[in-house]
């Protein structure tokens, strides 16, 4: 391992082999057994058994399983203030709803433009940590002026490219917000150039920035909560979308509050809505839709509109998609989103596995659907048939899990026990990208270069931020993989 460069891309070609490699083959994920992954020149090489080829290194992380990199479309990169309303509901009644006295003073940014800059830094090695080495970012607009900045996604393309994170970014933008005139009374207040303005503003982003890093960036569209967008906001959007041939995030079908604002403005649901426009497209990434009606989901269905899945958030606020195992029965595809910090994707593919059992019965999920939705489902909803699968050719986006040492046994051990049971493992390694760039993960090692990167940016930042965040006291403790393997064998093949 120590013939790794940490956070640099090995010369030749790197073998990297384990217990258990997730390839892929006719479509869908297969297990192999005592597997190996040959990368070179940040692509992959192969993936199979008995490479006969030279290489420079071999790497064998044991009892781990070598997975693709997963891919999270609606990873949160601020601060996670909903965590402090969860035994405070409503959330207006404690501040997370503009009042209109605040309004009227003037909205302003409460990040300087450093603190923006290091959120999604930080954002972005917490996601490598997890696994994850797609992203889609996500922070709330109630913390700011308006909308996002160029300049921040500038700063978050740049943090991206170094620490080799393949983000789809785009600075969000809207016409309007919602203020609190008076207890549980909220109005949608508009101001339809400033929206404008911000989509104007996000094109020139992503022509400015679609591409950079060797490919790493992308843009993504991302007007923020449908309630507050006009339909000549959308449709501008729309059109740009077709333009630049990125894909569009809109949150839809989230909450209460988004539901009545829209029949109230509307007359109809969201995505009803956004069909009588013409709006509902492919090209369209929905998070949540905990709410939808089936009225709503088979517009989805019909339209080719990808929903994320973000269970955990979900789920603590009570509520849960229903269900996964109908939605991809009608042909929605559902990619994942961890929406919180930290983003610990394999807690919520458990809690995916969970919910969508109650939801839609005991044998209506796999937990292998759970990590096709993480990998392939996110692929899918990028329009990338290179990205969520080991294949050869495709970039080299990899996450190897390894077993917490401390337990004993071997990984089929745990992937034979319970979903509920706790085979926990933890990320040892995050390894990911075009160069097979490697990151140093848990137990607050002081190797890794974004380790390093975020103790250096964490100084700028109030502690009283990022305390519960440290990377440092972060061990990446993965208590789901044994709910969110345990099915992936059922294609093992030797
Ligand atoms: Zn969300």
């Amino acid at each position: 391992m120590s013939a790794l460069p940490l956070g640099g891309c090995p010369d030749g070609r790197t073998l990297l082999t384990a217990r258990w490699v997730l390839g892929h083959g006719e479509g869908e994920h297969r297990l192999i057994p005592d597997g190996e992954v040959v990368i070179e020149g940040g692509r992959i090489l192969f993936v199979g058994r008995r490479f006969d080829g030279e290489v420079a290194r071999r790497l064998d992380f044991g009892l781990a399983l070598i997975s693709p990199g997963l891919i999270d479309l609606d990873a949160l990169s601020d601060l996670d203030t909903t965590v402090l309303a969860i035994d405070h509901q409503p959330g207006w009644a404690k501040g997370r709803v503009w009042p209109q006295s605040y309004v009227e003073r003037g909205p302003y940014e409460m990040y300087t433009p450093d603190e923006l800059a290091f959120q999604k830094r930080f954002a972005f090695a917490q996601l490598l940590l997890n696994g994850i080495t797609t992203a889609a970012p996500i922070a709330s607009l109630f913390y700011r002026e308006w909308g996002e900045t160029v300049a921040e996604f500038e700063a978050a393309a740049d943090a991206a490219g170094e620490m080799g994170l393949r983000v789809y970014l785009g600075p969000a933008y809207r016409s309007g917000g919602m203020v609190l005139e008076g207890p549980g009374r909220m109005v949608p207040v508009f101001d339809e150039a400033r929206g404008l303005a911000g989509l104007d503003a996000a094109i020139s982003y992503i022509r400015n920035h679609d591409g950079r890093h060797s490919g790493l960036v992308r843009g993504l569209l991302a007007p923020d909560r449908v309630e507050t967008c006009t339909a000549e906001l959308l449709r501008r959007t729309d059109a740009a979308s077709r333009e630049l041939g990125c894909p569009i995030r809109l949150h839809m079908a989230q909450g209460r509050m988004e539901l009545d604002t829209v029949r109230t403005l509307h007359g109809t649901t969201a995505p009803e809505w956004l069909a009588s426009l013409g709006l509902l497209s492919p090209r369209l990434i929905a998070p949540h839709a905990i709410l939808a009606t089936d009225a709503d989901l088979r517009l989805y269905a019909e339209h080719g509109v990808h929903v994320v899945h973000c269970p955990l958030v979900s789920g603590r606020g009570g509520s849960m998609l229903r269900s996964f195992g109908g939605l991809r029965a009608m042909g929605i595809n559902i990619a994942m989103g961890t929406d919180t910090a930290p983003p610990d994707m394999l807690l919520n593919l458990l809690t995916a596995l969970i919910t969508g059992r109650i939801a839609g019965g005991p044998n209506s999920v796999r937990s292998a659907d759970m990590w096709d939705a993480a990998t392939l489902g996110g692929a899918r909803a990028l329009g990338r048939d290179d990205l969520g699968r080991l294949i050869p050719g495709a970039p080299a986006d990899i996450a190897v899990y390894l077993r917490r040492p401390s337990l004993g046994g071997d990984v089929q051990q745990a992937l034979n026990v319970p979903a509920l049971s706790m085979g926990r493992f933890y990320t040892g390694w995050s390894a990911d990208r075009v160069g097979g760039h490697y990151t140093r993960a848990g137990r607050g090692n002081g190797d890794s270069r974004c380790a390093r990167r975020f103790r250096h940016a964490r100084r700028r930042v109030r502690v009283d931020q990022v305390q519960d965040h440290s990377l440092a006291s972060r061990t990446a403790t993965m208590d789901a993989m044994s709910g969110a393997f345990s099915s992936i064998c059922r294609s093992a093949t030797t």
